[in-house]
């Protein structure tokens, strides 16, 4: 899942950014309003990290246009004020809950999985094809039962993999979805990493569900 920390202090930022990584999310900063506001518009992401007092564009007009614009995305206010009042305009202009910074970690991991089981309540938590199975909440991977242990780039590509099972996704939607928005996609990483994964997965399996689909990309398939 992907999410998009809008956040000024760089030092918050990076901080949010590794934790969030370690978790298995694939993640993007915006350094100031407008960036972020950018980027919500014409990106796909899972959810919002966003800061209040920010650069060229504070975080509640952010919140409010990206409401009027449609986008049901959830977001979670992160802001050191502390005032009742922010928080009731926050949540007034659409944000579906907020955390005070300072903030225990464990506690900001909670909110965001909280927000993420609302959203996906409609969809599933749980991604299955033949006897592979993700807990995408969990951050768990089975295949015939028994865990396999991925790193947390791994479980984003078979994520994406699975959500689009049956279907050819190239490298270059591949990079768009499970790489940050910087990455540079000249490079063969993508192909490095379906190959960890079939080792992990498909190897010593006889039913091989990653394939190859020459000068295409990638499906995952029974
Ligand atoms: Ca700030």
């Amino acid at each position: 899942m992907r999410i998009l920390v809008v956040e000024d202090e760089e030092k918050i930022a990076n901080f949010i950014k590794r934790g969030l990584k370690e978790e298995g999310y694939v993640v993007d900063i915006a350094g100031d309003g407008e960036e972020g506001l950018y980027l919500a518009l014409n990106h796909s992401f899972d959810l919002i990290v966003l800061d209040l007092m920010l650069p060229i564009k504070d975080g509640l007009t952010v919140c409010a246009e990206l409401r009027e614009k449609g986008k049901n995305i959830p977001i979670l206010i992160l802001t050191a004020k502390n005032s009742t009042q922010d928080k009731v305009s926050g949540l007034d202009l659409g944000a579906n809950d907020y955390i005070t910074k300072p903030f225990a970690f464990e506690e900001f991991l909670a909110r965001i999985r909280a927000l993420l089981r609302n959203k996906n309540n409609s969809e599933s938590t749980r991604l299955k094809i033949h006897d592979l199975d993700m807990d995408l909440l969990a951050h768990k991977v089975y295949r015939g039962g028994k865990e396999i242990a991925l790193t947390s780039k791994e479980f984003s590509l078979l994520e994406y993999l699975m959500r689009n099972k049956g279907s050819i996704v190239t490298r270059t939607m591949i990079t768009e979805h499970v790489w940050e928005i910087n990455f540079d996609s000249f490079t063969n990483v993508i192909d490095v990493y379906i190959n960890y994964l079939r080792n992990k997965i498909d190897k010593g399996y006889d039913k091989k569900l990653i394939h190859t689909v020459r000068s295409r990309g990638y499906s995952i398939k029974e």
